[in-house]
């Protein structure tokens, strides 16, 4: 049940302090990502709510976000697509930058990666603040994609993700 990958996950992420700098709480998913079966439990729940949602492709948001998306992608038959940070994507790209705490960030797809109309679920390890969803979404939007839903490992409540993703399907397998 979810619950119980609730209680999976809970049990396997790793709380590193201060990283990457001070003040900062870091969610670390290489445990539960280096157990076999709960890899495959947690990818498992990540595609369930999609079953039947016609998803043609979906995202993962660099890094973390390749290694789930990409398994969710097999879990659904869809396609994977991969938004990256500034500057490693060899094709034509479109581009947004959005404010971070502290300055901003840019992240890019290629132009071409989706058909238009074409039905996309993003994929990511950890739900912050959701500056990182609610740009890859733009993204994708730019390029003609439906974003269906962002589905998440892990959700930091208290940093208000939710909030700028307001209007959006965002489901987490786990809510701290
Ligand atoms: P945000 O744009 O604030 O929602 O941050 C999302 C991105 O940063 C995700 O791709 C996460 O992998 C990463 N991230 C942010 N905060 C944390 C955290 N406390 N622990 C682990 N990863 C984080």
């Amino acid at each position: 049940s979810r619950e119980q990958t609730a209680e999976l996950v809970s049990r396997l992420l790793r709380d590193i302090p201060d990283f990457p700098e001070p003040g900062v709480l870091f969610k670390d998913i290489t445990p539960l990502v280096a157990d076999g079966p709960a890899l495959a439990q947690v990818c498992e729940a990540l595609a369930a709510p999609y079953r039947d949602a016609g998803i043609t492709t979906v995202v993962g948001l660099e890094a973390r976000g390749f290694i789930f998306g990409t398994a969710v992608a097999l879990a659904l038959g869809a396609g994977f697509v991969p938004v990256r940070k500034a500057g490693k994507l060899p094709g034509a790209t479109v581009s947004l930058d959005y404010a971070l705490e502290y300055g901003t960030a840019r992240v890019e797809v290629h132009e071409d990666c989706v058909t238009p109309g074409e039905r996309v679920l993003v994929v990511d390890d950890v739900l912050a603040t959701g500056g990182t969803a609610a740009a890859a979404a733009e993204l994708l939007e730019q390029v003609g994609a439906e974003v269906v839903a962002i589905e998440v490992v892990v959700e930091l409540a208290a940093l208000a993700g939710r909030s700028r993703l307001e209007g959006r399907e965002v489901g987490a397998l786990l809510t701290v």
